[in-house]
């Protein structure tokens, strides 16, 4: 009996280490993935990254009027990667409107579901073509929980 207890304890502590490894190499692995992006994406524009103190509960924003991506420190490697790429997409969105309309696009910003949308649409469009290790289920996900953050779903 108390072999059989010691046995699945020390399973247990053998499943949780496990745990914890691949939890830490998910971690390291977007946080490389980060920086990688991070210093892709500021070839077109600044990203800053600040934390939760200053920047109420939310994970990013792209500021149009200063043409600036700031993501939250204060959230996992994989969200902060996941943000990055979405606030992309909104400066991608934003740049292919004013390309297109010739307008600053005030209005488009507007309305919360064709701007997040459009998040979602040229953030997966940059992702394809530079073979971005994030899959179409993780995408929805991340654009299903802001929807709902906005009030929107
Ligand atoms: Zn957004």
């Amino acid at each position: 009996m108390v072999f059989i207890i010691c046995y699945k304890l020390f399973l247990i502590n053998l499943n949780m280490e496990n745990y914890i490894r691949i939890k830490e190499g998910v971690d390291n692995f977007y946080y490389e993935e980060f920086n990688i992006l991070k210093s892709e994406i500021q070839k077109d524009i600044k990203v800053e990254i600040i934390n939760n103190s200053e920047f109420g509960d939310i994970g990013g924003r792209f500021n149009f009027l200063k043409q600036i991506i700031y993501v939250n420190s204060e959230q996992s490697n994989e969200n902060m990667f996941l943000t990055l790429l979405h606030e992309y997409g909104h400066f991608l969105t934003f740049r292919d409107y004013i390309y297109k309309h010739k307008i600053c696009p005030y209005e488009y910003g507007g309305n919360i579901l064709k701007r997040e949308l459009g998040a979602y649409y040229h953030g997966w469009k940059y992702i394809k073509s530079n073979s971005i290790k994030v899959s179409k289920k993780i995408w929805k996900e991340h654009h299903i929980q802001i929807l709902k953050d906005y009030g929107v779903l």
